[in-house]
């Protein structure tokens, strides 16, 4: 999370990978008019292309999901934290740390 549009792509079979990192950005200010000045952009010169910096991640978990007990969206439950014993996810936790750490 740098705030660069940049985007990588693995593939988990033959171990290749990609970095695209775009490498204009439209004059227009129409969303109609940025997007067909994109589609009609060279790829090539539209994106860097390197290899990727980020080490290849681990294959995606399944987690069960859970109702937050106070805005009532479905959460994931790596991200669902016990608060007031109710199940909560984080936008509504409100979290204790009196020491910082
Ligand atoms: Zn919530």
């Amino acid at each position: 999370m740098t705030g660069k549009q940049a985007y990588s792509f693995y593939n988990r079979t033959s171990g290749e990978n990609v970095r695209l990192v775009l490498n204009y950005r439209s004059d227009k200010e129409q969303k109609e008019q940025i997007i067909n000045d994109y589609l009609n952009f060279e790829p090539e010169k539209l994106f860097k292309v390197t290899k990727t910096k980020i080490e290849f991640p681990e294959k995606a978990r399944l987690f069960k999901s859970y109702k937050c007990e106070k805005c009532g969206e479905i959460t994931a439950s790596n991200y669902i934290r016990i608060q007031e014993d109710k199940k909560v996810c984080i936008d509504c936790f409100n979290n204790y740390n009196r020491f910082k750490v």
